[in-house]
Parts: structure tokens; sequence; C-alpha cells
């Protein structure tokens, strides 16, 4: 990793480097990018890249100053499968200030408060796609996937050998450490999975990964989509997170650690101490679970998402996604799953931001770390099927819903005055604005399902 401030001409000039992508993700995780010759690398350095804030996903208008990115050298990536090209992610300023609604900004800050208290946070994120037909984005490219059950599908997998190998090559060649990649369970869906680390480097990879896969995929002639629930009929495209908190080199959520004490059980179910986590885990846990309902327009940020979340069971036999806030053992119906040192977060989805992601799960834990809930998080032994369970039955009458809509996310999102606080008022003012704004503009919208269900009533 070079220097944040490295000589990046120097670098061009040793790597035969002629062009640089220099670019940003705005708030709705657009990548945002210029491109820029060797030559001019220094120059764009000192001044910035300029971009017009109100042409991205940012809350400001057309008067609105210039807004500049800042190439941060110690993300370059010579892109393997174009090595002329240099993919650098910047920083955005305007006039010299921060741009308070930058994701990359919003992170930094909330690991910088996790880092005054000794704590790194790392993250491993389980992106999922489908690839479409780059003809016909409606349809699946591969016409044999059809499988009822395709998940792990060995044949659908080998008729896409050739873009996977090449985006697998390309990230491990950027030093991802890529140790599987499959046919996920949906028909045209698939998965691919590198080492975890501290949860800036995997959202700064991510960025590099939607890139990586969307570049190679048209290539191949195939369009890579990362949208939540692209088929009513099939499973969803999630973007799972597993977590651990980490204190002087050591993961305080093992057991054993220092900062351990026992279990209470006022705070947490009996039986939770078998799943592996420490207590401290458990509260880093009990602040992501409890804070889920007002977070979740960030996870699951467009009116698309709420259709994986509250979607029917499709025809393998499951969605895999949650509906409701709870969690479990080794165990893939609930909101999250505990691991042994770990826990996997199952509510993102393909659409959410890389970096506000890790931000609101971190800030959201490290809430949990201070403050008792008022309510214990809810625990179904790992025995217990949660998409089986019917949505009246006693037995999940008090555990909160997940938002059903946008709407109804972006309304508790602004409910919780805590999330202020999370990731910065003119962040949650500027999401709050532009969503509010896309979902007027779907409302306005009319689907053919409401023509053929309205129009004789
Ligand atoms: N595709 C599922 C989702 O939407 C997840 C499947 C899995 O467990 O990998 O979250
Ligand atoms: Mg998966
Ligand atoms: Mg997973």
């Amino acid at each position: 990793k070079l220097a944040p401030d490295a000589d990046l001409y120097e670098v061009a000039q040793k790597l035969g480097i002629e062009f640089f992508i220099v670019c940003f993700v705005d708030v709705f995780g657009v990548l945002r990018s210029k491109m820029v010759p060797a030559e001019a690398i220094n120059f764009i350095q000192k001044e910035g890249a300029g971009f017009a804030p109100m042409a991205t996903w940012h809350d400001y208008g057309p008067e609105c100053a210039d807004m500049t990115a800042i190439p941060d050298a110690s993300t370059l990536i010579q892109v393997p499968f174009q090595k002329d090209l240099g993919f650098v992610i910047g920083d955005l300023y305007i006039e010299g200030q921060k741009v308070q609604d930058s994701p990359r900004w919003v992170l930094k800050d909330v690991i910088a408060k996790a880092a005054a208290e000794g704590y790194e946070f790392k993250t491993g994120v389980e992106p999922e796609f489908f690839l479409l037909s780059e003809a016909d984005i409606l349809a699946i490219s591969d016409t044999k996937d059809t499988e009822r059950k395709p998940c792990y599908e060995t044949q659908a997998l080998m008729r896409r050998y050739a873009v996977l190998k090449e985006i697998m090559n390309a990230l491990n060649a950027a030093g991802f450490g890529i140790y599987q990649c499959d046919h996920e369970d949906a028909n045209g869906q698939f998965e691919i999975n590198w080492h975890y680390s501290d949860c800036l480097t995997t959202a700064d990879r991510y960025v590099f990964f939607k890139f990586v896969a969307k570049t190679l995929a048209e290539k191949h002639g195939f369009k890579a989509t990362f949208m939540p629930r692209p088929f009513a009929e099939l499973t969803g495209s999630g973007c799972h997170c597993h977590c651990s908190l980490w204190k002087e080199g050591q993961n305080v959520f093992a057991q054993g650690n220092a900062d351990s004490v026992p279990v209470d059980e006022e705070e947490f179910p009996a039986g939770v101490e078998k799943l592996g986590l420490s207590v401290l885990g458990c509260r880093f846990m009990g602040g992501v679970l409890t804070k889920a309902p007002a977070y979740c327009a960030m996870t699951n940020p467009t009116v698309n998402s709420y259709k994986r979340l509250a979607g029917a069971i499709t025809s393998s036999g499951s969605t895999w996604a949650p509906n409701r806030v709870s969690f479990s053992g080794n165990n893939r119906t609930n909101m999250v799953r505990v691991l042994p040192e770990r826990f996997e977060v199952r509510l993102a989805d393909g659409a959410v931001n890389p970096y506000l992601m890790p931000a609101i799960l971190l800030a959201a834990g490290l809430w949990g770390l201070k403050t008792l809930p008022s309510t214990k998080p809810f625990y179904f032994d790992p025995k217990v099927n949660m998409f089986l369970i019917p949505d009246d039955s006693p037995l999940i009458a008090s555990v909160p819903r997940l938002p059903a809509n946008l709407l109804d996310a972006l309304r508790s999102l602004e409910a919780d005055p805590d999330m202020k606080d999370f990731l910065g008022e003119k962040m949650i003012a500027s999401f709050l604005r532009l969503k509010k704004a896309e979902w007027k503009e779907y409302m306005a919208h009319l689907s053919s399902w409401e023509l053929r269900n309205t129009l004789d009533c």
C-alpha cells in the first residue's frame, strides 16, 4: 500500500500506467469517475478532480461550487486486465472543506470514533449479483440456467467459467485473497468471496469489485446487476456483512478475552453464550439489532430493496432474506447469524452503499456497547425456520418487523435522533431528502399490476 499522498506520477512511470480513473462513491452508491492522464495526476493530487455536486447523488443545488476528489494514493490498484490504467479512490472537498454527505468521509469519521476507544472494526462482505443478457436486461444471460434449486449448480457455473475466472484473477492480482465463488440460489446469480479486512479496506475493495464485475461482464456480453430483487419469482441479491471488533490485535468478540464479563440474563436470552460470541460481541450485536429498523433505509436503500425483504418464498423454497429483527446461531433465517467470534448481518442488499453499510453497523454496535436497549434482542433457537412461522403467530408477535417499504424505512430513520449522532446531521438530511424524492417519483408511477387488479373495482 502506498502512502495516501505518494507521488502518483512516479508510480505511473514505474508501472507503465498511462491513465487514472479518479473516482468516488456518492450517497446512492454510484461510482463517479474522471479519467486523468498520468502527466496530469500530480496536478489533480494537489487541486483535485472537479465534479458538479448536483450532477451526482449529493444534496446540493446547481449553484454549489465544484466538489473536488483528491486521490487517496493508498487505494491505487493497477487494473489487472488494463495495465495502462490505475484505479484510485478520492476524498471529496468543497472549497477546501470535507463534503459532509460523502459516504467515505462518514465511514472514516465513525472509524475515528471507534479508534478513540481503541477499537478496529473488521468486515467481510458477500456480494451477490446476477449476470443478465446484455441485449435483454430483463433476461438471465444463460438460457440453460433453469434448475428449480440452482444453488451451487455446477454446469451453470461452468457456462460462466470464463467471465468468473477473469473477475477473480483480476481481484487476486489486486491482492484480494479470493477463496471461493459459487452459483447462488437464483438462476443467473453468483457470489464471489474474498478475505475480510479492516472495514475501510473492505469498503474500498467492494467498490473496485463492482467496477471489475461490471466491466468484465460487459466485455463478455453480459450485464452484472446488484439490484436487490430483479425477478419476482427468484431470490434477491443480498450483501451479507461479517463483523468482528478488534482491540490491540485481538478479536474482542472471541470468548475469554479480557473485556468479557459473565453473560447477564437480564440482557440476553439464556443459551446465547453457547454461540461463541463474547459478552462484548453480544452487546455490539444488540446495538446492530436494536437499531436495525431505524437504519434499514441505509442498508436497504431502494424501493426494490423491500421486495427482497418481504418477498414471497421462491420456487427454491426460501428467500434467505430476513423480515424481522432476530438473531440465532448458524441459521440463515434470521437477520443476524452468530458464528464463533463473529456475526453475519444478513440485512443489506446489493444496492447498499459500500461505505454507509459498515459506518452504520459500527456506529450502532458502539452504541450497543454503551447502552442497554429497553428490550432484549430476540433470539430463536437455531433449529427454528423463521420463514415458516406465520405472520400472526404469538411466537413472533413482539419481534420487531423490518420496515415494509422505503417510505416506512425513511420515516423510521428520521424518527430516531441517534442516527444523526451516528452518521452526522448532513448525511442523514441528504439521504432523507434524496430518498424521499425517489419515493415520490416511484409513487407517481403506475404499474401494470395496479391496472390489472384495480381496473374492475
Ligand atoms: N440471496 C439471499 C439474500 O437475498 C442470500 C442467500 C445466502 O444465504 O447466501 O440475502
Ligand atoms: Mg450468498
Ligand atoms: Mg452469507
